[in-house]
């Protein structure tokens, strides 16, 4: 609530400027502006063809189909926005990369009407009442619009509250927590097309753990989309 108000009155006082190079905005430009939209990386990457996504996952989880939106770099226009997005309490720009991407993904066919339930990587509640909404959240609902399908962020919940342990690697992230991630409802997703939803992958760790949760229940398929992927 208080964060709400804080960033209506955040967005009144602040300067229209790009989230993507700080140049200010236009009138008619929103977020970003439009030589960093036009820069913006985009995979081309969707649920049909093969692509490197998938095989970030071969051999460590049984999943339909993954897809990443852009491609993430250190120094670059994805990275601010990203930034901006999961620190800055600057929630729209889920918001934005959501339509967009979930634009692609109805126009392209294959995902239309196979996608029954949409689940983002959830937030422990302590990390969530901290921050005040799950960076992941508006993208995820923006994608559950434009494929039709059902939002629900209450049946994968996160256990414990991990700190980010950027050092540690692939296996030392989680493995000695045991049930990081588990399910509230077996049955809620009983014979479902599942399409998890992170920010960005990196090692695949975090969708990994979480598909491995959602393949619990009973005859449910796992599809996995980001925001973006590191290359
Ligand atoms: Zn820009």
């Amino acid at each position: 609530m208080l964060t709400n108000i804080l960033n209506d009155i955040n967005s009144i006082l602040a300067p229209r400027v790009c989230f993507g190079c700080n140049a200010h905005l236009n009138r008619g430009e929103k977020l970003i502006c439009t030589t960093c939209r036009n820069d913006l990386p985009l995979t081309d990457y969707t649920f049909n063809d093969e692509n490197p996504v998938d095989r970030i996952f071969y051999g460590r989880i049984n999943i339909k189909k993954a897809s990443s939106m852009l491609y993430f770099s250190e120094n670059g226009i994805v990275r601010e926005l990203i930034h901006h997005l999961k620190y800055k309490n600057q929630e729209q720009i889920g918001t934005f990369l959501g339509d967009w991407y979930g634009q692609i993904l109805k126009d392209n066919g294959e995902l239309k009407n196979a996608i029954d339930v949409i689940i983002p990587v959830p937030l422990h509640k302590k990390k969530l009442r901290k921050r005040g909404y799950n960076q992941v959240a508006s993208f995820a609902e923006r994608l559950a619009f434009h494929l039709n399908a059902e939002y629900v962020d209450n049946i994968l919940v996160k256990t414990a509250n991990t700190k980010t342990q950027t050092k540690k690697g692939r296996i030392g992230r989680w493995q000695n927590i045991k049930d990081l991630y588990i399910l509230s409802d077996h049955n809620a997703l009983r014979n479902k097309n599942v399409l998890l939803v992170d920010d960005v992958i990196t090692t695949g760790a975090t969708m990994e753990n979480c598909a491995k949760v959602l393949s619990q229940a009973p005859n449910t398929n796992v599809y996995i989309a980001s925001m973006a992927v590191v290359p």
